[in-house]
C-alpha cells in the first residue's frame, strides 16, 4: 500500500443548495480523512477532495447513496485533478456566475428533528411556531431572488440573535446556512387579531385561537403560502356557516388532523397513502371515508372521500395539539371567497376574509409568493397529482434533451405556467382559473417570478388555440411587444404531449392519446373533449371522437348539466317527458327558451366533450342538475357507483365517430324500470372502459400501436382510470398516465412547451 494522495473534482447539479449539502459533504470528507473544499457555484456545488483513492471512492459512494434528505441530484460529474497541499477540509465562499441558475427547493414540511426540539421543554426553541432547519421549512414562498441567501428572502427583516448566528455559521450544525432559521428571541411571532385589534401574542395567541376553534368559531390562519380558513370539522353549524360565508359552491373542504391515527378514524388508509401523507411535501391526500366518521356532511357534500393533510408547519402542530374537548379534525380550506386566489398578503387577507373569519391568527413573516396546498391521491400504488403546488413547485420536470427558453402559458382553468431551460421545464405553482382580475395578476406574477428565479428570458411563447383565453391574450400581446415567435397549440394535443413528457417517453413513435376533458378548442372551431388522438410530441391525428352534441349557450350549460341532458335528448329526438329528472329541474320558461335555441340553432356550439356527456348522464338520472364547481356532476356521478356491478351499455361506432345514443336510451329504460342510480352509473362507466378498449384494440390491429396515454380532467375519475388501466394492461397495452403533473389543465403548459420545442426542431 502506498501513501500516495490523489485528487478528484466533483460537480453536482440539481437541488443542492439550501438543503444542507455542504455540511453533509464536510462531514463525509472528514470521516474519510479527505482534505480539500466545497463551494456553492451558481449551477450547483463544486467539490475537490484529496486523499487515498480508496477513501475518495468511499466518500463518493456515501454521498451518492446518502445525500442530505432534501437534496435532489440530477448530475454528478467526477474528474481527476492534481492534488493540492491542503491540510483540512473547508467550506469556501460561494462564487456566483451571471445568468447561471439552479433548481430551488420547494417548501418542506417540518422535519422530525425540529418537531422533537419544539416539543422539548429544555430546548431553546420549545414551542416556537417558526422552528426550522436545513432539512425543513419555507423555501419557495420566501425567496425573492437567487442565489438563495437570507438577504434575498422575506427573512431579511429579522436579524439573527447571536445564538442563531452561531448555529448558522457552524458547518456541523443542522442549521448551517438555514436561511429561515430563527428563534423566540429573534424571529417572527404570531398574533391574534379580532376586528383589527390585537387580542393576544405569541403562545397566548395560539391558546386563544384554540379556544375560539373549540367554541365553533371560524378563524383565518396565516400559514406557509397563504391564509387558511379553519373551523371544527365535526361541528355541523360551524361548517355550514363557513360554507355560507365563503359563498363557495359545494366543493369539498380540505381537512387537517394532528397525526395518522386520527385520520385513520375517519378514512381508510393504505401504506402508500400513509407514505404520501408524511412525504416531505405533505399534500392533501384524497381518501375514502369510513362510514362511522362523524365529520360534518357539509365538508364534502355527496362525496365518499375526504381530502386530508397532516400539519406541515410548527404552527399547525401547536394549533392542533390533541386535548380533551379540542376538535381532532379541522377544516383547513384556502382563504378566499369562491374561486378567487388564496389570500397571502396581510392587508388583502384582512380585507377579503373579514366577512368570513371571526378572528385572525396571523404572524409577521411575509409570504413572497402565494402557494396553495397540493392535492394528490394514490392510483395503482403510485402518487397521482391533482394539484401540484406547495411542496412540489418549483421543482422542474426533467427532459432528455436541452430545450431553448420557451414560455408555455397554459390554458384557462387550473392554470399553471411552464418555462424551459436546458433539460429542465420549471412549472409554476397552481395559479387557478383565469377568470378574474386577481387570478390574471397572479398569472403574470408567476411568469415574472419564475423567469427571474431561474434566469430565463423566453425566446418563444406557446399558448392555447382558444383566442379568448386570458393566457392567449397575454401571449399575443407579449409576442407582439417583444417580437417573440408564438405557437398556438391545440389543447388536446398539449394534453397528449404533457402525458408523454410526464412519463419521459423519449421516442417519436406515435401513441394512442385518450384525451378526455370538458373543453378545448378544436382545429375545426368546435369544442372538443372526447378525443382519441394518434400522435407524438410533434403532431397528431384526430383518430376518433365522441359524436357532436349541441352545447346551447356555452358557459350557462356547463353550469347547468340539466340543459346538457335536454340537449342530448333533443338531438336524439326523445321528448322532454316530465318524469325525467332534468325536465323537472328546469323552469318551463327556461325549457321553452332552450327549445327555441336548439331548433333555431341560436348560439349553439357543437361539442364532442366527454365532460358534457358525464354532465348529461348525471342529470338524466337525477344526481346533479346544477354544478356549483367545475366537474361537480361527474364527481357526484362517480361517487354514486356501485362497485359490484359489471354490466355495461351498448354504444355505436360510425367510422371515427363514437355515439353514446344507444347507452343513453338504455339509461332511460333502466331508470324507467327503477334500476338504481348507482347501478346505472356503474354501467355507464363500464361502457366507457369497454369503448376505450375496443378502439385501442382496433388501432393496434390497424397501426400496430400499443402505447396508450391518458390525459385530461376526466381521468381524475378514479374508477374510470383504474378500470381502464387494468383492462388495457391485461391486454398487453403499455399505459402511460400522469405522475408528476396533474391530468387536468394544470398539465397544458408542459405540453405546450414540449410541442413548441419539437416544432422548432422541425421533427
Ligand atoms: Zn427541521
Ligand atoms: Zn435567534
Ligand atoms: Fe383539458
Amino acid at each position: 500500500m502506498t501513501n500516495e494522495r490523489t485528487s478528484k473534482k466533483i460537480i453536482v447539479r440539481g437541488i443542492v443548495q439550501g438543503v444542507g449539502f455542504r455540511p453533509t459533504v464536510y462531514g463525509y470528507a472528514t470521516k474519510h480523512n479527505l482534505t480539500g473544499w466545497i463551494r456553492n457555484i451558481s449551477s450547483g456545488v463544486e467539490i475537490q477532495v484529496i486523499g487515498h483513492s480508496k477513501d475518495i471512492d468511499h466518500f463518493i459512494h456515501e454521498l451518492k447513496i446518502n445525500p442530505p434528505p432534501l437534496a435532489k441530484i440530477d448530475e454528478f460529474h467526477v474528474k481527476s485533478v492534481l492534488p493540492d497541499s491542503s491540510t483540512s477540509f473547508e467550506i469556501l465562499a460561494s462564487v456566483p456566475t451571471e445568468g447561471e441558475f439552479l433548481p430551488v427547493s420547494p417548501d418542506i414540511a417540518l422535519c422530525p428533528d425540529c418537531l422533537r426540539e419544539m416539543q422539548d421543554p429544555g430546548d431553546r426553541r420549545y414551542r416556537y411556531p417558526f422552528i426550522n432547519c436545513t432539512n425543513c421549512g419555507p423555501r419557495y414562498t420566501i425567496i425573492k431572488d437567487i442565489p438563495y441567501d437570507r438577504p434575498k428572502t422575506t427573512m431579511a427583516a429579522f436579524e439573527m440573535c447571536p445564538q442563531c448566528k452561531n448555529e448558522y455559521d457552524d458547518p456541523l450544525n443542522r442549521r448551517y446556512h438555514a436561511q429561515p432559521t430563527a428563534c423566540h428571541d429573534c424571529g417572527p411571532q404570531v398574533t391574534f387579531l379580532f376586528q383589527n385589534k390585537q387580542l393576544a401574542q405569541k403562545m397566548d395567541a395560539i391558546t386563544l385561537a384554540r379556544d375560539w376553534l373549540r367554541n365553533g368559531k371560524i378563524l383565518a390562519v396565516k400559514g406557509l403560502g397563504g391564509y387558511h380558513l379553519a373551523c371544527d370539522a365535526q361541528n355541523d353549524s360551524a361548517v355550514e356557516t363557513l360554507r355560507n360565508r365563503k359563498k363557495r359552491s359545494q366543493k369539498a373542504f380540505a381537512l387537517m388532523s394532528y397525526n395518522l391515527q386520527i385520520i385513520e378514524r375517519h378514512c381508510h388508509l393504505d401504506e402508500e397513502e400513509k407514505r404520501l401523507l408524511i412525504s416531505p411535501a405533505h399534500p392533501i391526500v384524497i381518501l375514502n371515508r369510513k362510514k362511522e366518521s362523524a365529520i360534518a356532511d357539509g365538508v364534502a357534500p355527496r362525496q365518499k372521500t375526504f381530502g386530508f393533510m397532516l400539519p406541515y408547519t410548527p404552527l399547525h402542530y401547536l394549533l392542533l395539539e390533541p386535548e380533551d374537548g379540542f376538535p381532532e379534525v379541522l377544516v383547513m380550506t384556502s382563504g378566499n371567497k369562491s374561486e378567487e386566489p388564496i389570500a397571502y398578503l396581510d392587508d388583502d387577507a384582512a380585507n377579503r376574509l373579514e366577512s368570513i373569519a371571526d378572528g385572525f391568527l396571523t404572524n409577521n413573516r411575509e409570504i413572497h409568493i402565494r402557494i396553495d396546498d397540493s392535492v394528490a391521491r394514490v392510483i395503482s400504488k403510485i402518487e397521482y397529482p391533482i394539484r401540484r403546488s406547495r411542496g412540489y413547485a418549483p421543482s422542474p420536470i426533467q427532459v432528455d434533451q436541452a430545450l431553448p427558453p420557451i414560455l408555455g402559458v397554459g390554458a384557462e382553468l387550473k392554470n399553471t405556467i411552464a418555462l424551459s431551460r436546458d433539460k429542465y421545464i420549471f412549472m409554476s405553482h397552481f395559479v387557478g382559473d383565469l377568470e378574474n382580475f386577481e387570478t390574471s395578476q397572479s398569472f403574470e406574477e408567476a411568469i415574472l417570478h419564475t423567469q427571474k428565479l431561474f434566469r430565463i428570458h423566453p425566446e418563444f411563447i406557446a399558448c392555447d388555440l382558444h383566442p379568448d383565453y386570458l393566457s392567449t391574450h397575454y401571449s399575443k400581446n407579449r409576442s407582439c411587444d417583444e417580437q417573440i415567435p408564438l405557437f398556438e397549440i391545440q389543447h388536446h394535443h398539449a394534453h397528449l404531449s404533457a402525458c408523454l413528457a410526464d412519463n419521459q417517453y423519449a421516442t417519436d413513435d406515435p401513441v394512442i392519446g385518450l384525451c378526455f376533458d370538458g373543453t378545448g378548442l378544436g382545429t375545426d372551431n368546435t369544442i372538443w373533449g372526447g378525443e382519441i388522438l394518434i400522435g407524438n410530441q410533434f403532431d397528431f391525428n384526430r383518430a376518433y371522437h365522441l359524436k357532436f352534441a349541441p352545447l346551447p349557450g356555452g358557459e350557462i350549460t356547463i353550469k347547468k348539466p340539466a340543459r346538457m341532458a335536454l340537449a342530448y335528448l333533443w338531438q336524439m329526438g326523445i321528448e322532454w317527458d316530465l318524469v325525467l329528472p332534468p325536465v323537472q329541474a328546469l323552469s318551463s320558461e327556461e325549457k321553452t327558451l332552450l327549445l327555441t335555441q336548439l331548433e333555431k340553432q341560436i348560439n349553439i356550439v357543437q361539442t364532442s366533450s366527454m365532460g358534457r356527456l358525464f354532465d348529461a348522464v348525471s342529470s338524466l338520472i337525477g344526481i346533479c342538475h346544477e354544478a356549483t364547481y367545475e366537474g361537480q356532476a361527474a364527481i357526484e356521478l362517480e361517487a354514486a357507483i356501485n362497485l359490484d356491478e359489471n354490466e355495461s351499455y351498448p354504444y355505436d361506432l360510425d367510422d371515427d365517430i363514437i355515439d353514446f345514443s344507444p347507452a343513453i336510451k338504455n339509461i332511460l329504460t333502466d331508470a324507467n324500470n327503477k334500476v338504481s342510480g348507482s347501478i346505472i352509473s356503474s354501467r355507464f362507466h363500464n361502457t366507457l372502459v369497454n369503448m376505450v378498449f375496443d378502439i385501442c384494440e382496433a388501432i393496434r390491429k390497424r397501426n400496430g400501436i400499443k402505447t396508450v396515454a391518458l390525459s385530461g380532467g376526466v381521468w381524475q375519475n378514479r374508477y374510470l382510470l383504474e378500470h381502464t388501466i387494468k383492462l388495457l394492461r391485461k391486454n398487453h397495452f403499455d399505459v402511460l398516465w400522469h405522475h408528476q403533473v396533474p391530468t387536468n389543465d394544470a398539465c397544458i403548459a408542459l405540453g405546450q412547451v414540449m410541442i413548441a420545442s419539437k416544432k422548432l426542431k422541425g421533427e
